[in-house]
């Protein structure tokens, strides 16, 4: 959610933090606004509104060498420009952007209040920039970090200072701050796609560190004033993964990708000698894997559907009992941790604050925690210090595709680790790194189906709602259709255990209501058949997504992809479904990649 972009350096700053903040637009936001210094004076210029309405009305000569932006995603105050960052002091000396939420924002207004301040916006942020300017020390960083000990809450922060006007101060607590490192410059963002195509070099900000960036070098202390020494990686994502290239849409060539990303989640993990799984990020013995009594997995939306395939996956393979819970309701029932448990937290960004907050109450507890996450570094995967990175690729659109369905292999590759420690056997084994093996090819096949999903998007161009139900496998499939379809196309869906049709939801099948069944040739498909027959005869369209050619005279409406092990066929069916949402949203012009009141990685509770 919102992102900060900042430089100093050689270049003008502007183009380059209006570039970095749409490359930020992903993530959501609702205005939009930057600072430079320039000769002297202390520019703003806000929006309400896109990035590209910044950029048009950015006044002539508005420049510097020095500059940051923020999109906003507003949790105090209306979206418009005056509650738009940067927020600057009475005096103008200083500029803040800020993400997050200031808990204490009220008292501390309060106070600046009585001493007879006068704040401009309804922000919380407004009195970081209040606060920096109070106090006495000269330096930034010092007056930073005073302002900060006042503050109770979360924030990621870039500050500007006339009377420091070569340097940028950076400061993170809960919300992502990455350094770039360049030649004769040095940049700050929220994330690392920002940054991609000035540098490679990145350096990750700590919760509780500040960073104090000049034009040829830049330093890191800790809240309380040491200075820190901070590693500085290379990131192997290049600036064209970023771009939309032929597509139109970012979800249209997320989808496109799964092969690929599939591949890089696979690759080099196959240990076909010993029919298992090599998973080096994970650091589990195999004595903690023989003790491990269970496996509680937590993830946010998308992130939680996939979990819920991998809790049925590390079951039905390595036959240990796994469940996965919405990781927002975890960390507020609190939860008994074991020993003996073996969590695991889903992230795509690794930003998630509510699976952030359930890791750091694992830990804080004892307990073992590995994150499936897909950004390098970030901050989920730090927390949990272990885990299986998914190397899917950047996932731009809000509405996530490839990352669930590299999140379902990555669980795949786990369950196939833990199941050969335990008692799943070498033939086993190999049947499964065969299908996984075979996944890209069948993902790419599926991809085929894409004129079959327009056209049942098309025929059904005016529902309202619709429900999407399977079986077992099925039903997590089901969860991530009916969330796709909602996300992307704002049209009403459910997803059911196709079991439980008949103990409730029955009552709404009518012709206007399609149904979408995942029925895959397995030893549920009778009784799937069965549920198919319920629906038709109260006079609800089906239509059914499976591999038999027999679903064709069964329903008149069938998309069919190749089959697979029964462990692996759910991704495979995924995409006809992420398909028809996309097809959905394109027949209503809606903004596809960026629905609207979602962000990308929600880092504010
Ligand atoms: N809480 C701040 C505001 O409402 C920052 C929101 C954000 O993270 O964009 O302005």
């Amino acid at each position: 959610m919102c992102g900060i972009v900042g430089c100093v350096g050689y270049r003008d700053a502007v183009p380059m933090v209006l570039d970095g903040l749409s490359r930020l637009e992903y993530r959501g936001y609702d205005s939009a606004g930057m600072a430079v210094i320039d000769g002297g004076t202390l520019r703003i210029h806000k929006v309400k509104g896109k990035i590209s309405q910044l950029r048009a009305t950015t006044p002539a000569g508005f420049s510097g060498t020095i500059g940051i932006g923020h999109t906003r995603w507003a949790t105090h105050g209306v979206p418009n420009a005056v509650n738009a960052h940067p927020h600057t002091d009475p005096s103008g000396r200083i500029a803040v952007v800020h993400n997050g939420i200031i808990d204490n924002a009220q008292a501390i207004k309060d106070s600046l209040l009585a001493r007879g301040h006068v704040f401009r916006s309804d922000t919380d942020s407004e009195v970081l920039a209040h606060l920096i300017a109070l106090s006495r020390a000269p330096a930034l960083a010092e007056a930073v970090r005073e302002a900060l000990g006042a503050i109770e809450g979360t924030y990621g922060i870039a500050v500007l200072d006339l009377e420091n006007p070569t340097q940028i101060v950076a400061a993170r607590n809960g919300s992502p701050v990455v350094i770039g490192i360049g030649e004769n410059e040095h940049f700050v963002a929220s994330d690392v796609g920002a940054l991609i195509r000035y540098t490679q070099q990145i350096a990750y900000l700590d919760d509780g560190e500040i960073a104090v960036l000049e034009r040829d070098h830049f330093r890191t202390l800790s809240i309380e004033g040491t200075e820190r020494t901070k590693g500085v990686e290379t990131v192997d994502w290049s600036a064209g993964t970023y771009d939309k290239g032929e597509y139109e849409h970012y979800l249209r060539k997320e989808i496109f990708e799964q092969p690929d990303a599939v591949r890089r989640t696979l690759s080099g993990r196959l240990e076909p000698r010993f029919a298992t799984a090599h998973l080096g990020g994970i650091e589990l013995s195999a004595q903690e894997i023989l003790r491990t009594r269970r496996v509680q997995i937590l993830g946010c939306g998308s992130a939680y559907y996939a979990g819920l395939a991998g809790a049925q996956l590390i079951e039905r393979i390595a036959r240990i009992p796994a469940d996965a819970e919405p990781a927002s309701e975890f960390r507020y029932r609190n939860p008994i941790i074991e020993a003996d448990t073996v969590y695991v937290a889903v992230s795509q960004s690794g930003e998630t604050l509510d699976t952030l907050r359930a890791v750091q109450e694992i830990r804080r507890k004892g307990g073992t925690v590995l994150g499936i996450v897909n950004v390098v570094g970030s901050s989920i995967a730090r927390a949990c210090g272990r885990g299986i990175y998914l190397h899917a690729g950047p996932e731009i659109s809000v509405t996530s595709t490839k990352s669930f369905t590299s999140t379902v292999t990555a669980f795949t590759l786990l369950a196939l680790h833990l199941g050969r420690i335990r008692d799943l056997g070498q033939g086993e084994g190999g049947r499964l790194i065969a299908s996984l093996e075979a996944l890209p090819a069948a993902l790419h096949a599926a991809l085929a189906t894409e004129g079959q999903a327009r056209e049942v998007a098309a025929r059904y161009r005016e529902m309202t709602s619709a429900f999407f139900v399977g079986r077992v496998r099925g039903f997590p499939v089901a969860a991530e259709a009916a969330q796709k379809l909602k996300e992307v196309s704002y049209i009403h869906a459910e997803a059911y255990p196709a079991s439980e049709l008949k103990h409730g939801p029955l009552a709404l099948i009518c012709p206007e209501l399609p149904t979408f069944v995942i029925i895959p040739d397995d030893e549920l498909f009778d009784k799937n058949v069965a549920t198919i027959r319920e629906i038709q005869s109260r006079g609800g369209p089906v239509i059914a997504i499976g591999h038999s050619s027999a679903l064709y005279d069964l329903t008149g409406e069938a998309i069919l992809v190749p089959k697979l092990e029964p462990e692996i066929d759910p991704m495979v069916l995924n995409v006809p479904l992420q398909l028809l949402a996309y097809h959905a949203a394109l027949l209503r012009d809606v903004d596809i990649d960026q629905p609207r009141n979602l962000a990308k990685s929600v880092t504010v509770e």
